[in-house]
């Protein structure tokens, strides 16, 4: 393997995959969406992890399946509680971006002990905005460490 050291092989490849090109669609409730229509979008979607978004589609915060379990212990009505009133909201929200390494972002999720990431870049018409383009979950860190194992190195 010619003068370099395997482990060099192993760790240039891993700084060089990028948050876009692993990431997932992201699965979005809008602000006004009922705690009730949040479950049932966790279900039929089968994800960890809902984004909410404002009315003008741009990231306002995130609902996880804690949330939404804490949120209907002892509530009736589930109908009637908006997600918004719920969820974790900007500028609270840890993201990360499209060029990013998908190891920066794997490290967010540690750092900061949740699940998802939100993709996002900021919006053409208000850069104070964020424009959701996908989503990294610890599902997507998986995939990624099983396809850097599977490769040949030498
Ligand atoms: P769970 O709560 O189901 O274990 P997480 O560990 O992802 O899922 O979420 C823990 C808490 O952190 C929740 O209150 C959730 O709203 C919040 N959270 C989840 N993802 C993010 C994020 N990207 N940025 C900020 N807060 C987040």
């Amino acid at each position: 393997y010619a003068g370099k050291q395997a482990g060099t092989v192993i760790s240039e490849r891993l700084h060089k995959m990028l948050v876009n090109d692993y990431k997932a669609v992201p699965i979005v409730v809008q602000e006004n969406a009922s705690v009730y229509d949040a479950i049932v979008t966790l279900f039929l979607e089968d994800v960890g992890t809902l984004y909410v978004v404002n009315q003008k589609g741009y990231l306002a915060g995130v609902v996880s399946r804690k949330d939404l379990l804490r949120a209907s212990l002892g509530n009736k009505g589930l109908e009637g509680i908006p997600v918004s009133i719920i969820m974790t909201r900007m500028p609270n929200i840890v993201t990360c971006a499209p060029e990013e390494s998908l190891f920066m972002a794997a490290k967010k999720l540690i750092d900061f002990q949740i699940d998802s990431l939100p993709v996002v870049r900021p919006a053409e018409e208000d850069s104070r905005q964020s424009e959701l383009i996908g989503r990294v979950t610890k599902t997507t860190i998986a995939r990624a460490f099983v396809e850097l194992g599977s490769e040949p190195f030498l």
